[in-house]
């Protein structure tokens, strides 16, 4: 007789499980790597004062951000500029121009959207098909390891009415690469960063759709480089430039990855991108971009769900970045580099979009940006990337500025925060 009191109730979400049975130990040049001590600072050309900006939360230790004189960081006078300076009809027309340009009348897909199946992609990407009348074909780079409400949303968006398809790169390949990415650059992401924004233009290259649509230029809305402002995609230049950015993929080959173990994170070749006129650009440049908004939006359109928990570990906000297991770690490794983690990029975009003052983000900030991943996340992180537990604080410490640290009886402090 079949007793179903004896099953378990944990899943492949709530416990998983299914990457528990091969992962190497370091190899001699990743533990030779771990030993190397950083000067973060130095690396990022961290400003040496530190500044927190006037109007929001943020400090001049974001790389590439930028204060003026009066001490305002790029991020909030962009914001203000879009409520006050930018003619938002002429720029719909531009898109509905775009569109037009690019429509399909064959049944073909028209338009590529990197969608997570979070709510700033389910909002372009359903936009694109309602409001615009166009044929989109949704693309997912899998994150690490699914959260159930993340799979849960993923889905709920396709069965709303979207075409996707779904990237999952090996599994053993990227588990070495993010625990190596984790060792050389301090942020276990960038191999999931490769595959998030290459394989969409891939996609586009396979099925012939030049038209690729993402959703918000984080430069631009979270303070970054001056001259991003401007860009409403990218032309050939800017392509040789995507491409190449960052850390070379080739990196990885030191390591000893194959040319096939790499293929899943490479972009279409240059000459593919030019011969087809494949082009990228960001729906923010084109519409007013509010993060609250598109949540809302999308829990009317496609049964959208926050985070059970009813918040993310190390903020206070429940919707947004809910689909990987391992997102705690990297905000956490840029609390270590910049002294800047979760809760405060939360605050400031909620500052500038007005929901809560500059006192409330402070006091949001110093309750939960120093929260460390919990135990089952910590837990998590190991088994998936074969680091011990003393590898992993000894990456932690790495990586840990000590510009902006300092070490007190009960355990690191940042020397400053928002006040
Ligand atoms: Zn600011």
């Amino acid at each position: 007789m079949y007793h179903d009191t004896n099953i378990k109730k944990e899943g492949v979400f709530d416990s998983p499980d299914y990457f528990l049975n091969n992962v190497d130990k370091l190899s001699s040049l990743e533990a030779k790597l771990l030993n190397e001590r950083v000067e973060v600072s130095k690396k990022y050309n961290l400003p040496k004062n530190l500044q927190f900006c006037t109007e929001c939360v943020i400090s001049n230790q974001r790389p590439r951000i930028v204060f003026d004189e009066t001490g305002v960081c790029g991020a909030c006078k962009f914001w203000k500029k879009k409520f006050s300076q930018v003619d938002w009809a002429f720029r719909e027309r531009e898109f509905e121009e775009l569109c037009n340009s690019f429509r399909k009348s064959d049944g073909s897909y028209d338009v590529v959207v990197p969608f997570s199946g979070g709510k700033d992609s389910i909002y372009v990407a359903r936009e694109l098909k309602v409001k615009y009348n166009m044929n989109p074909l949704t693309v997912t780079w899998a994150p690490h390891v699914y959260t159930e409400v993340g799979f849960r949303n993923l889905l709920a968006s396709v069965h709303s009415g979207l075409n996707n398809v779904l990237i999952t790169p090996n599994g053993h390949v990227h588990r070495l690469m993010t625990r190596i990415s984790t060792n050389l650059m301090g942020d276990p992401f960038q191999p999931f960063i490769y595959g998030q924004t290459l394989a969409p233009l891939k996609i586009a290259d396979f099925y012939n759709i030049p038209f690729v649509v993402y959703g918000e230029n984080g430069e631009v809305e979270y303070g970054g480089a001056r001259e991003a402002e401007k860009a409403r995609g990218f032309d050939e230049e800017e392509a040789k430039k995507f491409l190449h950015s960052g850390i070379a993929i080739d990196t990885f080959k030191e390591f000893g990855f194959s040319e096939a173990d790499l293929f899943p994170y490479r972009g279409p070749s240059l000459e593919n991108i030019q011969k087809k006129g494949i082009k990228r650009y960001f729906y923010s440049y084109f519409h007013k971009w509010l993060p609250q908004d598109n949540y809302y939006y999308s829990v009317e359109h496609t049964n959208f769900k926050a985070n059970t928990k009813g918040r993310s570990e190390g903020t206070f906000s429940k919707y947004a970045s809910l689909d990987d297991r391992l997102d705690p770690y990297h905000y956490y490794f840029a609390l270590l580099k910049f002294g800047l983690g979760r809760a405060t990029s939360d605050a400031a975009h909620e500052i500038r979009e007005g929901l809560i003052d500059r006192d409330e983000g402070i006091q949001l900030v110093n309750k939960f940006d120093m929260e460390a991943p919990s135990h089952a996340t910590e837990k998590i992180f190991q088994d998936y990337t074969g680091f011990s537990k003393d590898e992993m604080v000894q990456c932690i410490e790495k990586w840990r500025n000590r510009d902006l640290w300092f070490k007190s009886s009960d355990g690191w402090k940042l020397k400053n925060q928002v006040i």
